[in-house]
């Protein structure tokens, strides 16, 4: 539940709109509201430090594949199934 405009936040209130706080979606005197207690607050602040790298981990993994990785990646799942020689390393060029 979102909390009234005009009303002092608790811990519980910062704790239901962290999220929407962090993708920006508040409207400015709830956002502002979140300012303040996070400015007064050491464990909301904590609360909301954590969930902000959270989300950039969770952005970071939604970037665009990364080609190589993603080939090493199914190397090991041929070789784990016996497709490629373990030793070799590579993909067998296409014929
Ligand atoms: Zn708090």
């Amino acid at each position: 539940m979102i909390p009234p405009v005009h009303h002092a936040m608790t811990c519980e209130d910062v704790e239901h709109v962290l999220w929407l706080f962090l993708d920006d979606e508040l409207d400015a005197p709830r956002r502002e509201s979140v300012r303040r207690h996070l400015a007064e607050c050491d464990a909301c602040r904590g609360y909301f430090s954590f969930h902000r790298v959270f989300r950039r981990d969770i952005a970071r993994v939604s970037q665009p594949i990364d080609v190589e990785a993603l080939r090493a990646r199914i190397v090991r799942a041929l070789e784990a199934e016996g497709y490629v020689d373990p030793s070799s390393h590579s993909i067998p060029s296409e014929r």
